[in-house]
């Protein structure tokens, strides 16, 4: 069974560090604060032997260098991370990277920025969507279209429901506020609300959270409801998600 460590880093980035106890490997998640993630792998007798990004930006990939010279990791990362660091192994949508015996699935889910990757592993029902997917929100659109985030949004609608997302960033609260003003009468985004109000509130996180409940709830996975786009506009769900991404960029 993986063991997961989650620690917050910078100011509202999540850390990630999965560790399988067979084989003795631990993935870094992406690299916020490298000397952080070596306190915290050093804390646990963990030695990071690879480095798994999502995307190029910096507060995802600046820790890859501390990283690689104090335990000589593996950088897995999609292409775009050449443009700031050295990568072992690219890869993109439909490679498979493995933990020991655990296998992930890469996917493509480009929209934030143009070769974002998101990490599946099926037989643990988990997701690493970096700036993807947030719980109630999705990433902003630098670089991409609203087509082609469309697409990766429904590819993680497509994940089975009671998969586990894991996301960057604490955005929750915010993304709650602007979910209820663009989802009135949603009873379950209500409830989840107040639930992640409650929280922020107790200091607790909020992440990972269920796919499920993002289903129900998350207004830019429900671009495709015809109420979201009686409301919003737009003929098709690409056309709804970048009104409520406009919106949302606004509020
Ligand atoms: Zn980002």
């Amino acid at each position: 069974m993986l063991e997961i460590h989650q620690f917050p880093c910078l100011t509202d980035n999540y850390g990630f560090l999965l560790h399988d106890p067979d084989s003795g490997e631990t993935a870094a998640i992406d690299t916020p604060d490298g000397e952080e993630y070596l306190r915290q792998a050093q804390a646990r007798q963990w030695r990071i032997t690879a480095i798994w990004n999502t995307h190029w930006h910096p507060d995802h990939t600046g820790g890859n260098a501390a990283i690689v010279a104090a335990t000589g990791a593996t950088v897995v990362a999609p292409a775009e991370v050449e443009r700031i660091a050295p990568v072992d192994r690219i890869v993109a949508s439909g490679d498979m990277v493995m933990l020991g015996k655990h296998e992930a699935q890469v996917m493509d889910v480009g929209g934030h920025t143009k070769g974002h990757i998101a990490y599946h592993l099926p037989v643990d029902g988990l997701a690493f969507v970096g700036d993807s997917l947030f719980a109630l929100g999705c990433g902003r659109m630098f670089e991409g279209t609203p087509q082609q985030f469309w697409a990766s949004l429904a590819r993680l609608k497509s994940l089975p429901a009671e998969t586990t997302i894991y996301c960057a960033h604490e955005y929750s609260l915010a993304n709650a506020r602007f979910a209820l003003h663009a989802d009135q009468g949603n009873d379950a985004l209500v409830i989840y609300a107040r639930e992640i109000e409650d929280k922020r509130e107790r200091g607790e996180w909020t992440v990972p959270f269920p796919l499920a409940r993002e289903l129900a709830t998350n207004p830019f996975l429900r671009a495709d409801d015809p109420e979201m786009a009686a409301h919003w506009g737009g003929d098709a769900p690409h056309e709804t998600l970048a009104a409520l991404r406009a919106a949302k960029d606004a509020f």
